[in-house]
């Protein structure tokens, strides 16, 4: 990393906002928090992702000594399968999604795609593995077609209204009158929340990754919405691995496995059913949620004293 010492306010914003514009992760993460300590070993190697299978070997990790978010934490996700993460706010949920890009490394255990260990290949190669679908996809100031394209820059105009209507979003955007070539963002055609996301899909789609990380990526959407969002998540989730991280339990219920992460640690793991039937943690939750009916978003409780 590049160490400016001259005390230039200007030159630090506009370092942030090149560098913004050059990480397509900045839309989930507080990127800058990212310590500049990680970086990749001398001859790292790129990831080779051949089943996708995740796995979460005994993993802790702190953000500070004085506070361990994540306490032995071991899960295994066979390529291809959906794991639903859920469980209070602040039980460190995110987190996992953090160190899973490695934007921070874990401070026990391990963490390895398809056997490799994620401090052992390069962070580009990590990060072209993994497509995230963040709570609140942000656009840039410029074309649809751009936002898109972004996912691949490389793709060619069929590739990304493929993309598109895969998102379920080429209607809507061939009905504006500029089309693909509508300008969006801060200063161009505000969408909704659901036409933002199914762009931040439609962007995830084109990149094709093997592994798909999608964070509370519905939360922000009213049912209707969310129901049509799914659609499209489950259709681009086909054929890879899902690490979905869910508020609400409805858009859950058939993962492969769901895991109950309360305080940094698993609680609790299973199918639905099985859960449901175990009359623990999740099925109070599901109890919970069911009672507040379609219109709970207050799927999280809140967090607890540590
Ligand atoms: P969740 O996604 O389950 O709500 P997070 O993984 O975002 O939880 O956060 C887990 C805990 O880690 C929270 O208590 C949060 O305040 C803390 N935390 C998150 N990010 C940081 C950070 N960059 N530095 C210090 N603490 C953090
Ligand atoms: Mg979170």
């Amino acid at each position: 990393m590049i160490q400016i010492t001259m005390p230039l306010n200007f030159l630090g914003t506009v370092y942030r906002e090149i560098r913004q514009a050059l990480v397509d992760m900045g839309e989930m993460f507080a990127l800058l928090d990212q310590p500049a300590e990680i970086t990749d070993k001398p001859g790292a190697q790129p990831l080779k992702v051949t089943e996708g299978r995740v796995e979460l070997d005994h993993v802790s990790f702190h953000y500070d000594p004085a506070r361990p978010i994540l306490r032995d934490v071991s899960l295994t996700v066979p390529g291809g399968r959906t794991v639903a993460i859920v469980g209070p706010s602040g039980s460190g949920k995110s987190t996992i999604g953090r160190l899973l890009f490695r934007f921070y490394d874990v401070t026990g255990g391990a963490i390895r795609i398809d056997g490799q260990d994620l401090r052992d290949v390069t962070q580009d190669s990590i990060r072209a593995a993994i497509g995230v679908v963040p709570q609140d996809t942000v656009l840039f100031n410029d074309t649809i077609y751009y936002n898109i394209a972004y996912g691949r820059p490389d793709a060619t105009r069929e590739e990304v209204i493929e993309a598109a209507r895969a998102a379920r979003i080429h209607d809507f955007v061939v009905s504006l009158p500029e089309g693909y070539d509508t300008r969006v963002g801060e200063r161009g055609l505000k969408l909704s929340g659901g036409e933002k996301q199914r762009v931040g899909i439609a962007r995830t789609i084109l990149k094709n990754p093997p592994i798909l990380l999608l964070d509370e990526a519905t939360s922000a959407l009213d049912t209707q919405t969310e129901r049509d969002i799914q659609v499209s998540l489950r259709a681009m989730g086909k054929g890879r691995t899902v690490i979905t991280i869910a508020h609400r339990l409805s858009t859950i219920a058939d993962a492969d496995m769901i895991v109950v992460l309360e305080k940094g640690r698993i609680v609790e793991q299973g199918r639905h059913e099985d859960l449901l039937a175990r009359g623990g943690r999740y099925a109070a939750m599901w109890a919970r949620q069911s009672a507040e009916g379609e219109s709970g978003e207050e799927g999280e409780e809140p967090a607890g004293p540590r």
